[in-house]
């Protein structure tokens, strides 16, 4: 082992000590003696009305394609919560979960996801539902979400109404949900509580959308946040009862940009997580693991109540590093300014599944799926939507870039 590869160790079994609780006293016994210690989620959480009891920290499968041993190893550490979607991976993230849940189906709590549309009848739904079923290897889907709402429209179609009372009649599914993290995300939320129509939302909600945070540590309250009416509809949810888990809780999990500053006490995933749970409108977050490092590491944010000191640092440095070159979730306010009709924070969108998380796979599946796309950036000297990023984001370079990358 090299003296970088031993420091590392030793960084990251502070930090994962830090998360188990234990402090940076318990680093000097990890670097004399023993292994790291395991993690192991350390709350349960209720999940509003619906009285489902999950792990604080769950597993996210959008990058699972058949590595069973992250499932097991998140099963291992008592992770309960298993999120999927009938796209992710083309199924596989299903098919992976149904391998390998088995006899374990009946302690965890299991939640899938459809694209359906807005005129989709009860019938084609019930198919997709079957689909996942089938490749889950399971009966029944704890919650099912439609999945990305940003459109209110999809809300109204009365045949998913009736397909969900059908399928919860015949045990299908459990409860039913909304997941979103578009810029009509609010929006949709209110709708869905305006006529009780979802058990659980699932939010895209992290340190970077909390106003909270801004003024905090940096008393420019619009430096990065959107949506500053995200937290009020989650209170609204949780005073209704309704389940709330978030998720993009690492605001673009750029983790390769914070590894230099993460020392003793906290990762910068660590500090994303603590950060979500610790916020009053939260029950849950998921995180995609894509690693057994991973599933360890995000493990060890489980049971804080308040974040570590060693957070604020980090997650302040990422907001600042990220500024010009992250779209915030949730933001629309450059919509219309390309006379082309790019979509660009659609294109921004996968471009950071890309860049960001690293996986081109994933961008360009995304990225295929646009209805307008990047290509006309490639000749477009950018003078349209230069100045249309009030939060300064270089939008020309970054989708120039994206149409190359993943065009
Ligand atoms: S580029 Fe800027 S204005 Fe456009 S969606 Fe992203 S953050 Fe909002
Ligand atoms: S670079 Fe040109 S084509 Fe691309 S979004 Fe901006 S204005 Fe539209």
């Amino acid at each position: 082992m090299t003296e970088i590869d031993r420091r590392e160790l030793l960084r990251r079994a502070t930090a994962l000590a830090s998360g188990l609780g234990m402090g940076a006293a318990f680093a000097p016994t990890l670097a004399a003696a023993d292994p790291a210690p395991q993690p192991a989620i350390r709350r349960m959480v209720r999940l509003g009305r619906t009285g489902l009891e999950i792990s604080d920290v769950g597993f996210g499968t959008s990058r699972l394609a058949g590595d069973e041993a992250l499932v097991r190893r998140a099963l291992d550490r008592g992770v309960t919560y298993f999120d999927t979607a009938e796209g992710y991976k083309g199924g596989e993230a299903e098919r992976t979960l149904g391998r390998v849940l088995g006899t374990d189906r009946n302690r965890i709590v299991l939640a899938s996801k459809v694209q359906d549309g807005r005129s989709d009848t009860r019938d084609e739904l019930m198919s997709h539902l079957e689909g996942s079923l089938g490749r889950l290897a399971t009966d029944r889907i704890d919650i099912y979400f439609q999945h990305a709402v940003n459109d209110v429209r999809r809300l109204e179609n009365d045949e998913w109404l009736e397909f969900a009372t059908r399928a919860k009649q015949q045990g299908k599914i459990r409860f039913t949900g909304l997941s979103g993290h578009g810029g009509r995300l609010v929006e949709c939320i209110d709708r869905a509580l305006d006529t009780d129509h979802v058990d659980v939302v699932l939010a895209g909600y992290n340190f970077g959308q909390d106003p909270a945070f801004y003024e905090r540590f940096t008393g420019r309250f619009d430096f990065i946040a959107r949506q500053p009416e995200l937290p009020r509809v989650l209170a609204r949810a949780k005073e209704k009862k309704v389940g709330v888990v978030a998720m993009k809780t690492l605001r673009g999990a750029r983790l390769n940009d914070m590894r230099p500053y993460e020392g003793a006490g906290a990762t910068f995933g660590q500090a994303a997580l603590r950060w979500t749970l610790a916020s009053a409108f939260v029950d849950a977050a998921i995180i995609t693991m894509k690693s057994l490092e991973q599933v360890d590491e995000y493990v060890g944010a489980s049971g804080w109540d308040a974040p570590h000191p060693a957070d604020a640092g980090l997650l302040t440095r990422y907001a600042r590093r990220a500024e010009r070159s992250q779209c915030r979730y949730g933001c629309a306010e450059c919509e219309g300014a390309c006379p082309a009709e790019v979509e660009i924070s659609q294109v921004l969108r996968t471009r950071m599944y890309a860049a960001d998380y690293g996986d081109l796979e994933f961008g360009r599946e995304g990225y295929a799926a646009l209805q307008r796309d990047a290509a006309p950036c490639l000749s477009c000297n950018g003078a349209p939507c230069a100045t249309a990023c009030p939060h300064g984001v270089s939008i020309p370079a970054l989708l120039r870039s994206a149409g190359r990358m993943l065009g």
